[in-house]
């Protein structure tokens, strides 16, 4: 075989002239990301996350051979974006509610989310009503979560060479079928296969998906959080008056706050910088003066949360969306997947602990309104900041606090948030 040489974002690279382009980059130490190719498939060329630039012209790269001259473009700020974009249409497009996913922490789609640094979506979730099919003999698909990248059709068959998945339906209507007669001939390491290839949590085998601990999973990385320190910056900045800061929580658990006061000895340096105003922690009702930068956790379920958050955003300088709730719904938001009148039936009517014959769903004037679907803060107000995770971890809302108020720059690493 013939040895050529092209170029990737301007770097000499050398490979075998018809290899493909993300081998060929992979081998010249260069990271393309795709969560549809494998090695030993024909290029599948569906996720579009390798997107690149041949020659000025825009193409998958998984679908490329490399040939002598050829100029390929993968990390220009244009392409980035787009593979960013590409990435949050996937997240809004399903439900992918990952703090409650066996998937979390050796999920390909989650792992590329932190890669590309995505901490809340340009798009409006859809939250599509779709199924969990446990049908099978052996394993669960939760189309959900199923991003169409093919794999699993291509993939997994049975000893005789049998297919087990296939596409039904066209378009934005395009689900996984399963072939439960195929399925069933599937070995354990057959089925174990199957949900290993698949890139998200979409297919899972019964009683095996807890089967590796968090912590031990293929993308948990070390813990390499550093504790907060307000001393540093209060020797430099002796001049500055206390900051004030105030919290609530709208839609969420008070998981968020419980993660706030999980700094231990931090919160001595932090009472030193900052005073509490209206918060759950203070327990102050109403605002008593105005506040550099309000901490908003969960999101707008009734209309009490809604008139908080404007009220929030009237009286802080600076808001932020703390975890998940705060940012795009988080588990509340599961109930935007089904219709309102159905889940208050759920909650009051049919419930466990309903009684025999109930009738009454509580509606009162002194009761806020529910609201048609949880809405994350940013649609409802300006959002400034993003803290992800569920809960995020104490030094980072601290950390992110402390450099916002003393305006220096600072992002969260990827290894160092987690929803696990
Ligand atoms: S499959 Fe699970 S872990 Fe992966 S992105 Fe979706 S919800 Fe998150
Ligand atoms: S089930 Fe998994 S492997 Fe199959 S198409 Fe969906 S995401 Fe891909």
């Amino acid at each position: 075989m013939k040895n050529i040489s092209f170029k990737i974002d301007g770097r000499n690279c050398t490979a075998e002239q018809g290899q493909n382009l993300i081998e060929a980059a992979k081998q010249n130490g260069i990271f393309i990301p795709t969560l549809c190719h494998f090695k030993h498939l024909n290029p599948l060329g569906s996720c579009r996350v390798c997107t690149v630039k041949n020659n000025g012209r825009t193409i998958a790269g998984c679908t490329l051979n490399v040939d002598e001259g050829m100029d390929i473009e993968v990390n220009t700020p244009e392409l980035l974006d787009a593979r960013k974009a590409i990435l949050e249409m996937m997240f809004v497009e399903g439900n992918h509610f990952c703090p409650s996913c066996e998937k979390s922490g050796d999920c390909q789609m989650q792992n590329l989310g932190y890669e590309t640094g995505i901490r809340y979506t340009r798009f409006p979730h859809l939250f599509v009503d779709r199924i969990v099919d446990a049908r099978p003999e052996r394993i669960v698909v939760n189309q959900n979560r199923c991003i169409k990248c093919k794999r699993c059709i291509e993939e997994v068959r049975t000893t005789d060479g049998n297919r087990v998945f296939n596409f039904t339906n066209r378009g934005n209507k395009t689900l996984v079928s399963i072939d439960y007669e195929q399925e069933a001939k599937l070995s354990d390491t057959q089925a174990e296969h199957a949900m290993h290839i698949c890139p998200t949590g979409s297919i899972l085998v019964k009683g095996k998906s807890f089967g590796k601990p968090f912590g031990n999973r293929e993308f948990d990385y070390s813990n390499k959080e550093k504790n907060i320190s307000f001393n540093e910056i209060k020797k430099h900045k002796t001049t500055h008056k206390k900051k004030r800061i105030a919290t609530t929580s709208l839609a969420g658990c008070f998981g968020c706050h419980m993660s706030m006061l999980d700094v231990d000895l931090g919160i001595l340096d932090l009472i030193e910088v900052v005073e509490f105003n209206k918060s759950p922690i203070t327990d102050i009702k109403n605002f008593t003066e105005h506040c550099d930068i309000g901490l908003i956790e969960g999101g707008c379920c009734n209309t009490h949360n809604i008139e908080v958050l404007r009220e929030f955003r009237k009286n802080c300088d600076i808001l932020v969306s703390v975890g998940e709730c705060a940012i795009w719904g988080g588990l509340p938001a599961i109930r935007n997947t089904v219709p309102l009148e159905e889940c208050l039936k759920e909650a009051y009517l049919n419930s466990m602990t309903s009684e025999e014959n109930e009738i009454i769903i509580p509606n009162h004037e002194d009761i806020p309104k529910i609201l048609n679907k949880v809405y994350s803060n940013h649609e409802v107000v300006k959002i400034d900041y993003h803290i992800p995770g569920c809960p995020p971890n104490a030094n980072h809302i601290w950390n992110v606090v402390k450099h916002i108020l003393f305006e220096e720059e600072y992002s969260i690493a990827y290894p160092e948030f987690k929803y696990d």
